[in-house]
């Protein structure tokens, strides 16, 4: 009598636990996720990386491309059920298969999305820049909330073994007290009437794009939050490229310790850089954030070597961020890249704009 009333109680409270979850992510199948926007990023890189995990599959893509979606779909084994537009988006709620949606669209497309798969019952993983303003950021952060759902922004360097094992000799004292770090990102960008050099779909020019992994690397190189921002923009507007958003932006963070950092990112060069400077030594990355083929090294006054990471528990760097989610799914453990964090940046970005605008120093955290 006993053992059957604790068994009534452990299953109550096993119910309890897993009320909100699907099917798929209270057994131990591959969490489905579905592709938003078959471009460059989420066909080209994202898709062919589920062969990689262990823990996610693609269940379903959405475009505004049928033809294409045809294909895509065939070439991937998924039903003409996995096929989604814009226009029906809000079905995904009625498909099971559907445990994760993952937002590749233009960044100004990133808040509408999350926060309609955040409505349907989805986890969301969203792309950087993970909107285009704060208060986007907020909103679906909110919507995540309301709806019991996870949001993680597509950080992959988190992921990435040289970035990780980078963050991991910075906070062992590898260089001594962090001084000083260095980053710039940047490519040559080409066709004008491409998304990202449009205002209402880019948000911004290369500070939105590029300029993202030169402040992710401030913050996770330092491990500190800056108080300071100041600014500075260049951009030639005669430029057809750039006559609505900047190529060139440079920006100094100060942090609480005293260490500064010097950032950078640009539309019209290509760069790939992060270099943290201690009072005992360096560590270079250089490239630093590629999708392959990165390269490390520590040392001081130039007796610098090269260091090979240990390799990450994933088989690739996307496999691990896609993994990860649907095991913080399964856990119920937060993302180490959540909303929160894609907030944190976007509050930085708006600080940086404003700074080259007004042509002063901002401040962060509250004292602006
Ligand atoms: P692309 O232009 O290559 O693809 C975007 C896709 O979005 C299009 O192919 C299209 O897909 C869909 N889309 C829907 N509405 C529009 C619209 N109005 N204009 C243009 N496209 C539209 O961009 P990327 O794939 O390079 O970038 C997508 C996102 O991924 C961006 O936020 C970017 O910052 C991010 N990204 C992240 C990277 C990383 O390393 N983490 C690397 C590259 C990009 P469809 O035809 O299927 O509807």
């Amino acid at each position: 009598m006993d053992i059957a009333r604790r068994d009534l109680i452990i299953s109550a409270a096993a119910l309890t636990l897993t009320s909100g979850a699907c099917a798929a992510e209270r057994s131990d199948r591959p969490l489905g996720y579905a592709i938003v926007g078959l471009g460059s990023y989420g066909l080209g890189v994202i898709i062919p990386q589920f062969k990689n995990c262990t823990h996610s599959r693609l269940a379903a893509i959405v475009s505004g491309d049928p033809a294409k979606a045809k294909r895509v779909a065939a070439e991937h084994g998924l039903p003409a059920s996995a096929i989604y537009s814009y226009a029906n988006f809000d079905s995904i709620r009625d498909n099971p298969d559907i445990d994760i949606v993952y937002v590749c669209l233009p960044n100004a497309l990133h808040a509408e999305y999350t926060i309609h798969a955040a409505k349907a019952g989805k986890h969301v993983m969203c792309e950087k820049p993970m909107a285009v303003s704060v208060a986007e950021c907020e909103a679906m952060i909110a919507a995540c909330k309301t709806a019991n759902r996870k949001l993680m922004i597509g950080y992959r360097c988190h992921f990435e073994p040289f970035n990780v094992e980078a963050m991991r000799l910075a906070r062992a004292g590898a260089a001594g007290k962090i001084r000083y770090v260095r980053s710039e990102h940047g490519f040559t960008q080409g066709d004008p009437s491409k998304w990202r050099l449009k205002r209402a779909l880019s948000g911004g020019g290369s500070l939105m794009d590029m300029g993202i992994y030169s402040l992710q690397a401030a913050r996770y190189m330092t491990g500190e939050e800056p108080i300071a921002v100041t600014a500075r923009e260049s951009t030639d507007r005669r430029d057809p490229r750039f006559a609505e958003v900047e190529d060139m932006i440079d920006w100094t963070l100060e942090f609480p310790s005293g260490a500064i950092a010097g950032c950078q990112s640009m539309y019209s060069a290509n760069q790939n850089h992060i270099l943290l400077m201690g009072d005992k030594g360096r560590i270079e990355l250089e490239p630093a954030t590629r999708y392959e083929g990165n390269q490390m090294w520590t040392g001081k006054d130039g007796r610098e070597q090269q260091v090979t990471p240990p390799p990450g528990p994933a088989k690739t760097q996307f496999a691990g961020q896609l993994d990860h989610l649907a095991q913080c799914v399964r856990s119920g453990r937060e993302p180490i890249v959540s909303g929160e964090e894609g907030l944190r940046d976007m509050r930085i970005v708006e600080a940086i704009y404003r700074s080259a605008r007004e042509g002063r120093t901002i401040g962060l955290g509250g004292t602006a």
